[in-house]
C-alpha cells in the first residue's frame, strides 16, 4: 500500500513538473509568435545603423570600426564578392549559411536569419550561437561591397543574468521539492495519528489523546474524533453499570426463589409455611417478569425504531381509568385521593403514556404514609396539558433529586424501607414523555411529600 504521504508528495511534484512544461511552452510560443519578430525587427534597424555608419565614414578603417562594435557585444561577420570572411568579437559556433545567401546580401537585399531561425528550436534558438541566427546587411565602404551578418553576443550581454537565472530556476525548483516533502509530512502526520487512535479504540482503548491543534478540517476532525471517544467511554461505562445491575436485579430474586424452594422440599415443612414459601417465590416471580418487561420497554424506547402512534383523547379520561385500578392498593394503605380532571384533549401514544401515569401513580402509593394522600390534577396551559401528580409521601433529598430519573437508581429512603422497585419506572416515564416533546419535573420537600409535574404539547 502506498501511504498518503507518498502519494500526495509524487502528485503534488508530477503537478509542477507539468506545469513547469506548460509554462515552458506558453513562453515558447510567445517568443516564436511575438518577441522572435520584435527582435529580428531590432537587430535589422541596429545593423543598417552600423551599415550606414561605415559606408558614410570611407576614410574610416573597418577593422577598428568592427572591433570596436564587437567590443561592445556583437559578433560579426564580414563578407565580400571575393569570397573573404572576416570575425569580428566571440567566435560564431557554426559558420554555415544558406547558400546564395552572401550573393542577395551584397546585391544589396537584407537577411532575416533572426525571424526566420527554424521553429523547432524553442525559445533557445534565441541564443544559438550560428552565423544562420544573425542579420545580414549590404555595405559599402571605400566603393567596395560587403555584406555584414551581425548579432547581439548574447553570452557576453547576458552571462551574469544567465547564471543568475539558471541558479534562480534550480534553486526554486529544489526548495519546493523539499517545501512539499515537509508540507506534506505536516498535512499527513494527523492523519497518521488518528488513524493509530483509531486502532486503539477499536481495541476498546477510550482513553485517546490527540495532539493535533488546529482550526483546519483536521482539527475538526480531531476534535469530534475525541468527543466521540469520550461518549463511547461513557456508553460503555453505562453498559457495564447495566448490565452490573441488572445482574444484581435478576440475582437477588433468583436467590430468593432458590431459598424457598429449598424450604418447600423439606418434608417437615408445615402447610402454613408451604403456603408462605410459596406466596414469596410467586412475588418474586411477578419481580423478575416486572422487570423484564421494563427492560424490553426501555431498549425499544432506546432504539429509534420505536414507533409512537399518535392519536387523539381526553387525558383525564385516561388518569381516572388509572385511579381505578389502584382503588383496592390505595384503601389497602388507607390513603386519600383528590382529584380536578376536566376534558383536556392530547395527542400522544395512548399506551405508553398510560405507562407514566401507571408509574407516578405507583410511585405515589408505594412511597406515600399510611392515611397520606394523593392530588392528581390537569390543566391547560399555552397549548400544553399539565399533568400533576401531588403525594404527602416520604419525599426526595435535593441531593437525590438530580438522578431520580436515572436507570437503575434509587433514593436511600425507598432502598432501606424496603420498597420494592427497580428504579427503572423514572426513566422510562422520562424518555416517554421527550419523546411527546414533553417535560417532566419534580418537586420535593421532606415533610411535604413529592410532586412530579409532566406537560404534553396538545397538538
Ligand atoms: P422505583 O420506584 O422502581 O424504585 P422509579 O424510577 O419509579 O423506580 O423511581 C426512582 C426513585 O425515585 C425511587 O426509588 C424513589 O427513591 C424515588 N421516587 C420516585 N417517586 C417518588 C415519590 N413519589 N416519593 C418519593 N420518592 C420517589
Amino acid at each position: 500500500m502506498k501511504s498518503l504521504y507518498f502519494k500526495f508528495a509524487v502528485t503534488t511534484i508530477f503537478i509542477m513538473l507539468f506545469s513547469g512544461l506548460l509554462a515552458f511552452i506558453g513562453a515558447n510560443s510567445y517568443y516564436q509568435q511575438k518577441l522572435k519578430p520584435e527582435n529580428d525587427e531590432k537587430n535589422t534597424r541596429i545593423a543598417q545603423d552600423i551599415a550606414n555608419y561605415a559606408s558614410r565614414h570611407a576614410d574610416m578603417s573597418m577593422e577598428d570600426y568592427f572591433n570596436h562594435i564587437a567590443g561592445i557585444g556583437y559578433q560579426i561577420m564580414l563578407t565580400d564578392r571575393s569570397g573573404r570572411e572576416e570575425y569580428f568579437g566571440a567566435e560564431f559556433r557554426n559558420k554555415e549559411l544558406p547558400v546564395d545567401v552572401k550573393e542577395k546580401v551584397l546585391s544589396g537585399s537584407i537577411y532575416h536569419g533572426m525571424a526566420d531561425f527554424p521553429k523547432e528550436t524553442f525559445v533557445t534558438g534565441f541564443f544559438a550561437n550560428e552565423v544562420r541566427n544573425t542579420i545580414g546587411v549590404p555595405l559599402q565602404h571605400s566603393g567596395k561591397e560587403f555584406a555584414i551578418f551581425i548579432r547581439p553576443d548574447v553570452k557576453l550581454l547576458f552571462s551574469e543574468m544567465h547564471v543568475l537565472l539558471a541558479w534562480l530556476m534550480g534553486l526554486s525548483i529544489l526548495l519546493s521539492i523539499l517545501f512539499v516533502l515537509i508540507g506534506t509530512k505536516f498535512l499527513v502526520q494527523p492523519i497518521t495519528e488518528l488513524t493509530r487512535a483509531t486502532q486503539k479504540l477499536a481495541h476498546g482503548d477510550f482513553a485517546v489523546k490527540l495532539d493535533i491543534e488546529r482550526s483546519d478540517e483536521i482539527g475538526e476532525l480531531a476534535y469530534s474524533f475525541t468527543h466521540m471517544a469520550e461518549k463511547l467511554d461513557q456508553l460503555d461505562e453505562m453498559r457495564k453499570e447495566l448490565i452490573s445491575n441488572i445482574s444484581h436485579d435478576i440475582q437477588s430474586p433468583l436467590s430468593n426463589i432458590k431459598g424457598y424452594v429449598n424450604l418447600l422440599e423439606n418434608p417437615d415443612a408445615d402447610t402454613e409455611e408451604r403456603k408462605q414459601s410459596l406466596d414469596i417465590i410467586n412475588r418474586e416471580i411477578n419481580r423478575l417478569s416486572g422487570l423484564t418487561k421494563q427492560l424490553l420497554m426501555l431498549a425499544s424506547l432506546d432504539s429509534s425504531l420505536n414507533e409512537v402512534r399518535l392519536s387523539q383523547f381526553d387525558v383525564s379520561e385516561q388518569l381516572k381509568e388509572v385511579i381505578k385500578s389502584y382503588q383496592w392498593a390505595l384503601q389497602e394503605k388507607e390513603l386519600m385521593i383528590g382529584y380536578s380532571l376536566p376534558e383536556t384533549k392530547i395527542t400522544g401514544d395512548t399506551s405508553l403514556l398510560y405507562a407514566v401515569w401507571d408509574n407516578l401513580m405507583s410511585n405515589a402509593v408505594k412511597y406515600n404514609r399510611p392515611h397520606g394522600s394523593i392530588e392528581i390534577t390537569v390543566s391547560e396551559r399555552q397549548g400544553e396539558a399539565e399533568i400533576v401528580f401531588q403525594d404527602t409521601g416520604i419525599g426526595i433529598s435535593g441531593s437525590e433529586l438530580k438522578r431520580i430519573f436515572d436507570r437503575f437508581y434509587r433514593a436511600d429512603a425507598s432502598r432501606t424501607s424496603s420498597i420494592e422497585g427497580s428504579g427503572l419506572g423514572l426513566s422510562i416515564s422520562a424518555a416517554i414523555v421527550r419523546l411527546h416533546n414533553g417535560t417532566i419535573k419534580v418537586e420535593s420537600d421532606k415533610d411535604k411529600g413529592t410532586a412530579f409535574i409532566v406537560r404534553i404539547p396538545q397538538m
